[in-house]
């Protein structure tokens, strides 16, 4: 049976989502853009609407989403701004190891504090040498008595600069490649834990990007996460539940592109007529209304078959490397119906265009996500030589 109706649950929480994006976010988007500044005060309120750990479970004050539920708010709160969304979605990516494979101590201890107060989280895997080679990371989290001593760096980390909690990828066994990888779970406040330079960055500029540096931290051994060695794989599954919700927030980008263009050609007068009516314009507007559809049901499909339990490392990496090339496609043509106007800063076109392309590189750039279809697509093959 195929239903893409929503549950009335569903519609409710996507009207929430949108009203918090159009009042909350929309309007503020601009200025913390041009500021580069965090807005806290957007994100109060999003903690207090539930968006900040609408992942984590009820049982620990969370709001237990779904993962269709999540793409759903993902596309309303990416379209009011992307940069306040991937603050917010960065917590869930930092959060979500911890879902999959924290003990139900770590849970009691570090998920439901989350709950309580508003807080930021980091899923620190990338480094300076390593980033879609993520296996190749140097980070070391060597164990002396009954701690874990960590030394090394992270960059482009986001909410790094403002995180409480990082979940970090280390070698606990150097030598051992990605098999000597684990995840450690690092609160803020723990001595040896430093912020460095935090990114000025083309688009998501409300987001706080950051590098971390981590010297002598030493933190229990109780804090790893999952078992020693299973690092690497705790990063990939963690990828694979978030990449459909990057999707999401393309398709949300892509739809302001649209929806802003579409005003926009109504009301423009060229040669005596609204640019609406000239059919290339029309032409542009009929290709990005049909693949930002495409997006959602490739988004909603990676989401369905995670919340049914089944294999979907192919759909979520499809999902995520379609929709994004969709919002940078559809914000670069719906800045062309905007004409010059569309160029300038006043108008909000521009920043949805630099904010298409983060969607691009970031949780694993569309290349990488390619060479993840195609290996399954093409399973094994036998090396000639
Ligand atoms: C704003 C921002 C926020 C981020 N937030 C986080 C975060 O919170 N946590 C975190 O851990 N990381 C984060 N990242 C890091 C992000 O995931 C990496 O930037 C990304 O994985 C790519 O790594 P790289 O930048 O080192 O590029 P590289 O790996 O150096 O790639 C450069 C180019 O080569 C291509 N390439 C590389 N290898 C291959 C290959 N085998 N085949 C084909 N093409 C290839 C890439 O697709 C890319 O086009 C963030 C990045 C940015 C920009």
């Amino acid at each position: 049976m195929i239903d893409f109706s929503l549950s009335e649950e569903q519609l409710a929480l996507r009207e929430m989502a949108r009203e918090f994006a159009e009042k909350e976010m929309k309007p503020k988007a601009a200025k913390y853009d041009q500021g580069h500044e965090t807005p806290t005060d957007v994100f109060q309120k999003a903690f207090e609407a539930g968006f900040m750990t609408c992942n984590i479970p009820a049982e620990y004050g969370g709001g237990e989403l779904g993962n269709v539920d999540t793409v759903i708010v993902s596309e309303e709160l990416a379209a009011g701004c992307a940069g306040m969304y991937t603050t917010i979605m960065a917590n869930s990516l930092a959060y979500t190891p911890l879902i999959l494979f924290g003990s139900p101590e770590q849970k009691k201890r570090f998920l439901a504090p989350a709950t309580r107060k508003m807080t930021f989280a980091s899923f620190c895997l990338t480094e300076r040498e390593a980033g879609s080679d993520a296996g190749g990371l140097k980070s070391r989290a060597l164990k002396d008595g009954s701690d874990f001593v960590i030394n090394g760096s992270k960059c482009f980390i986001t909410n790094g600069g403002i995180a409480d909690l990082y979940v970090v990828f280390a070698l606990t066994a150097p030598g051992k490649g990605k098999r000597g990888i684990s995840a450690v779970i690092v609160p803020r406040d723990t001595p040896g834990v430093s912020v460095g330079k935090v990114e000025d960055k083309m688009g998501h500029r409300a987001s706080n990007t950051a590098e971390v540096f981590f010297d002598d931290v030493r933190v229990p051994r109780a804090n790893l996460l999952g078992r020693e060695g299973l690092g690497f794989m705790v990063a990939m599954k963690t990828l694979d539940n978030t990449r459909a919700p990057v999707g999401a927030a393309g398709v949300g980008v892509a739809r302001a592109a649209l929806d802003y263009a579409v005003e926009y050609a109504k009301k423009r007068v060229q040669f005596g007529k609204a640019i609406a009516l000239f059919q290339a314009n029309q032409l542009k507007i009929a290709q990005m209304a049909m693949e930002i559809n495409a997006a959602r049901h490739l988004v909603w499909n990676a989401a369905w078959l995670m919340d049914r339990g089944k294999p979907c490392g192919k759909e979520s990496a499809m999902a995520k490397c379609f929709a994004s090339d969709v919002a940078m496609r559809t914000t670069t043509e719906a800045l062309q119906i905007c004409g010059g106007y569309g160029y300038m800063k006043d108008y909000p076109m521009e920043k949805l265009m630099r904010d298409a392309k983060l969607l691009q590189i970031y949780e694993g750039t569309n290349e990488i996500q390619r060479l993840v279809i195609a290996h399954e697509v093409v399973g094994p093959v036998r090396d000639a030589k």
